[in-house]
C-alpha cells in the first residue's frame, strides 16, 4: 500500500500522520515539541518505519518559502529559539530521502479547507486560526499565497476599542495588532482567566468578536476571499461566529453589495469543514503535491 507522511509542526506539539491514497489515516501520533535534537530523530524514526513515499509539512513559522533562497525550508525568526533558522525541510529530505513539501501550518489548513472542507469548490478563501497565536492562510486561484514571504495576517493593526482595558495588547512587536489583542493568551492576560473559562455573557467576548470582525472586514476589502473560515481553540466558543458576523456587517456598513453579505454572512464567515483536521489534511495534500517532484 502506498502511503504518505503528514506533519503538522506546531510550537507546542507535533502531529504526525500516515495516510493512504484515499486520504484515510493509517497511523497517527502526537509528540511534544522540544528541541530539534530531541524531536527530529523521533519524527524521522516514525516516518521511516512507515516507509512513506513523500512527506508534507504544515509548519509553524515564520518560514522561508522562497525556493531560490539558500535558506529555503528553514524556520526563520521564531520565538522558539532552539528552532530559529532550523532547516526543517532539508533535514527531513536528507534523513528520509523522499520528496518533502512545506508550507505554513495555516496555508496547509487553508488548502485543505479549499480542496476538501468548507470552501470546497471555491477558488479562494481565508483560513484563520485563533489560538495561542493568530495566523491566516490565504488561497487564491486554488493555491496558497506566498508573495514576498507569506501572509502574517495575525499581526495586522486593528483599532483598539475604547472599552478595552488592555488596548496595547501583548505582541512584543506591535502595540495593537490582532494577535496581541485577540489571541487566547491576550484574553487570559486581559481578564486573568483563561479563554476556556470566560463565561459567554462576559463583556470580553464582545471585545473579542469586535477585533475578529475588524479582521474579517479588512480581508473582504483587501483581497475579497470567497469565504472566511475561522478555526482554532478560541473559536470553540460557538457563540462567537454569529457575533463576528453581525459586527463585520456593521463595519462594512452596506458597502459590499453581494448576496453573501445581504444573507447575513451565515455561509461566508464559517467554522472549518474539516473540524480540527484541516492542518494535518493540508500537510497530506502537500505530500501528494511533493510526490511528483
Ligand atoms: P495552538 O494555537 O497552540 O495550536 P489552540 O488552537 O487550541 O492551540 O489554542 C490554544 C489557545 O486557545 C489557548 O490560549 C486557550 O486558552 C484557547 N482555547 C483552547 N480551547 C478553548 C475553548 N474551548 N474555548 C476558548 N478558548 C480556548
Ligand atoms: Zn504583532
Amino acid at each position: 500500500m502506498k502511503t504518505y507522511g503528514a506533519l503538522e509542526a506546531g510550537g507546542t506539539k507535533m502531529v504526525l500522520a500516515v495516510m493512504d491514497e484515499e486520504g484515510n489515516t493509517v497511523r497517527q501520533t502526537v509528540i511534544a515539541t522540544k528541541t530539534p535534537d530531541e524531536t527530529m530523530p523521533e519524527m524521522i524514526a516514525f516516518f521511516s518505519a512507515c516507509s512513506v513515499c513523500s512527506l508534507g509539512i504544515g509548519g509553524f513559522g515564520p518560514l522561508n518559502l522562497d525556493r531560490n533562497s539558500p535558506e529555503y525550508g528553514c524556520i526563520t525568526e521564531t520565538p522558539k529559539t532552539a528552532w530559529r533558522h532550523y532547516p526543517l525541510l532539508q533535514a527531513f529530505r536528507e534523513a528520509l530521502k523522499i520528496p518533502v513539501g512545506l508550507d505554513t501550518d495555516v496555508n496547509a489548513a487553508a488548502l485543505a479547507e479549499a480542496r476538501l472542507g468548507a470552501a470546497k469548490g471555491k477558488e479562494s478563501c481565508l483560513y484563520v486560526t485563533v489560538g495561542t497565536g493568530i495566523g491566516g492562510g490565504v488561497i487564491i486561484h486554488g493555491k496558497p499565497v506566498h508573495g514576498l514571504m507569506h501572509p502574517e495576517i495575525g499581526h495586522i493593526s486593528v483599532s483598539p476599542l475604547p472599552e478595552d482595558p488592555m488596548p496595547e495588547g501583548i505582541c512584543p512587536y506591535h502595540p495593537h495588532c490582532l494577535e496581541g489583542l485577540a489571541s487566547g493568551p491576550a484574553i487570559e492576560k486581559r481578564w486573568g482567566i483563561s479563554a476556556r473559562e470566560l463565561p459567554p455573557d462576559h463583556p470580553g467576548w464582545e471585545i473579542e468578536s469586535a477585533y475578529l470582525a475588524q479582521l474579517c472586514a479588512c480581508a473582504m476589502l483587501a483581497f475579497s476571499p470567497e469565504m472566511i473560515i475561522l478555526g482554532g481553540g478560541v473559536m470553540q466558543q460557538k457563540f462567537l461566529l454569529p457575533r463576528i458576523r453581525e459586527k463585520t456587517l456593521k463595519l462594512l456598513n452596506g458597502y459590499i453589495a453581494h448576496p453573501a453579505v445581504s444573507e447575513g454572512l451565515d455561509r461566508y464567515i464559517v467554522a472549518p469543514g474539516l473540524d480540527t483536521r484541516s492542518g494535518i489534511t493540508g500537510a497530506y495534500l502537500l505530500a501528494r503535491e511533493a510526490e511528483g517532484e
